[in-house]
């Protein structure tokens, strides 16, 4: 019926705060934070303490179980490439949007539909 989430803390109900607390006299409880959204971990924890409570206790399986990095990843000429914009519209110009690639610094032009795209690149590599 409610559209309201549960971080996803693994102790969040141990933490003591009035908002935890729950039910009637006699049967109070403290239960896991209840809301329409979160700020952190992309939007499953309700506080950084939460967050860090659920690496703890879960990290180290997800990290081995979504691959682990075990040799360096290197930025390459090829994949160095991101997007950025100079902002001109404050003197009546257009906003300027290109590539510029961190390694070599060499700019390329862009269309604003392109800047926005998000699957829009020209990297090759990883
Ligand atoms: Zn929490």
């Amino acid at each position: 019926m409610s559209n309201l989430k549960l971080c996803q803390g693994t102790k969040c109900h141990t933490y003591t705060t009035q908002d935890r607390v729950k039910g009637t006299k006699g049967n109070k409880t403290n239960q896991t934070r209840r809301r329409s959204s979160f700020y952190y971990g992309n939007d499953n924890f309700c506080s950084v303490n939460c967050y860090n409570d659920w690496f703890n206790d879960f990290g180290d399986r997800a990290i081995d179980h979504f691959g682990r990095v075990t040799e360096p990843k290197h930025l390459t000429e090829e994949n160095a490439w991101h997007k950025d914009y100079d902002y001109r519209r404050y003197r009546g110009e257009e906003d300027r949007y290109y590539f510029v690639n961190s390694i070599t610094k060499e700019q390329r032009p862009l269309t604003e539909a392109q800047y926005n795209d998000s699957n829009y690149t020209i990297n090759t590599g990883e």
